[in-house]
């Protein structure tokens, strides 16, 4: 949906009182509301203004290391930074995740999180050095969540120095943890820690017009195939665990699965044996399974773990015998979930992108961020990008251009503000949830 300037401002005056959500018309008002406000029209000259400083911190970020479950030094970097911008009481939670309060007008609620991820992919002794040439930066990292740290201090810094006060309170989160066996466990925490979150907003991803709204959930395995093992010449005969995990594999591949809700497979690593004369006593795979529907992702799983151990029995069959095993261990459990279209945050996040951005449609797809978790709650999520583009993504050669970069940090903004509500301006299009919600 494009946002419509001609939709009436005084819309905005009859907004109920006690409305729970605003409607589609009234959001169009506040939005009209908003980009009319000196104050907002300020504080998104700023954020473009801070373009360049905020390329600055992005590389900064990215140079600190931070491999899964040692974000440490990056958590005490980036809480330095968030006390600079006026955060006294930012801190470190028991997870590791860096918090700080930014308070509303009206005593706490609603609630948002705005957040970006610490953690990379990339393990201990991989050079993070930025590297320039041509206008594309490289590094690993450089835009996953680099971008994202960096836009989130960009908004807190022009929100901050423009007095920018919202009705309901902002928690701004850098979590650790997001990518791969962090398992979200840096979001994990943060939702059982504070029972009142309302809404959560990540910012991962680049450019502004792709928002995740459907949480992929994943399941992996690890899958242990273990034989006897032997000479190969002279114990020919006895069950293989490289062949019986061929067999698996071979039986995986022919897996259908749909392509609406989007539900996919892929044995991503294979590892075993000990020399081309032995019979395996020892090999193992890693598989990943990814859904946008629970329920497609259980059924996958249901038929993979079928054929895994129908490949043991084959192989022991084979040579008659039953001595191969597969030991299966899971290794990897994210939710699936979906926030619908005419939810607040969704229908805010859409009028941000279309203001800032007036010319490509939001496109809506489904990811896994830190955003499954609250998707799996039931509390209103959504994942949105912090401009510029880029490639290359979890790999040494992850690149970055900041092309219309600012544009992250404004569309945040523009969210934000949607959501919570700008003091004496707009009322909160995100709903106070109610207790056990
Ligand atoms: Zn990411």
């Amino acid at each position: 949906m494009k946002f419509k300037a001609s939709i009436a401002a005084t819309l905005l005056l009859v907004t109920p009182a006690f409305a729970e959500t605003l409607s589609p018309q009234m959001m169009d008002a506040a939005m009209v509301a908003l980009l009319g406000n000196p104050k907002v029209s300020k504080t998104l000259d700023d954020l473009k203004a801070d373009d360049t400083r905020s390329l600055e911190e992005q590389k900064r970020i990215t140079e600190i290391p931070a491999p899964p479950f040692k974000e440490k030094v990056r958590a005490e970097y980036y809480l330095k930074r968030m006390q600079e911008l006026g955060f006294k009481d930012a801190s470190i939670d028991s997870e590791g995740n860096v918090i700080a309060l930014r308070k509303g007008t009206a005593g706490g609620r609603p609630k948002l999180v705005v957040s970006a991820h610490l953690d990379t992919v990339f393990p201990e002794g991989v050079d993070v050095t930025v590297k320039e040439k041509d206008g594309v930066i490289n590094a690993p990292g450089i835009g996953d969540d680099s971008r994202g740290l960096a836009a989130l201090l960009s908004l807190i810094k022009a929100m901050n120095e423009n007095g920018v006060a919202t009705v309901g309170d902002l928690l701004v989160v850098a979590t650790v943890g997001e990518e791969e066996l962090g398992n979200l466990r840096g979001v994990k925490a943060l939702f059982r820690d504070h029972a009142d979150i309302d809404g959560f907003i990540s910012i991962d991803g680049l450019g502004i017009s792709r928002v995740v709204n459907q949480s992929t959930g994943s399941h992996r395995y690890e899958m242990i195939f273990k034989g006897p093992g032997g000479h190969s010449f002279q114990e020919f005969g006895l069950p293989s665990a490289i062949h019986a995990m061929g067999r698996a594999i071979a039986r995986i591949s022919d897996l259908q699965t749909p392509a609406e809700p989007r539900t996919t497979f892929t044995v991503g690593t294979v590892r075993g044996g000990t020399s081309v004369n032995a019979i395996a006593a020892e090999a193992r795979m890693a598989v990943d399974m990814r859904s946008n529907s629970t329920e497609e992702l259980l059924k996958l799983e249901e038929k993979l773990l079928a054929l895994v151990k129908q490949a043991v029995m084959e192989e022991n069959a084979r040579w008659n015998t039953d001595k191969m095993t597969v030991e299966i261990n899971l290794i990897g459990d994210r939710p699936a979930g979906i926030v619908e279209m005419d939810s607040p945050i969704v229908q805010a996040t859409q009028r941000a992108v279309s203001a800032i951005a007036r010319g490509p449609r939001v496109t809506f797809a489904g990811s896994s961020t830190d955003s499954n978790i609250a998707m799996s709650l039931g509390i209103p999520a959504v994942t949105i990008g912090g401009g510029g583009e880029g490639g290359n993504w979890h790999s040494r050669n992850e690149w970055y251009k900041p092309t219309d970069a600012w544009m992250g940090p404004q569309n945040a903004l523009l969210t934000v503000l949607m959501l919570s509500g700008l003091d004496g301006v707009t009322k909160p299009a995100l709903a106070v949830r109610q207790a056990g919600k």
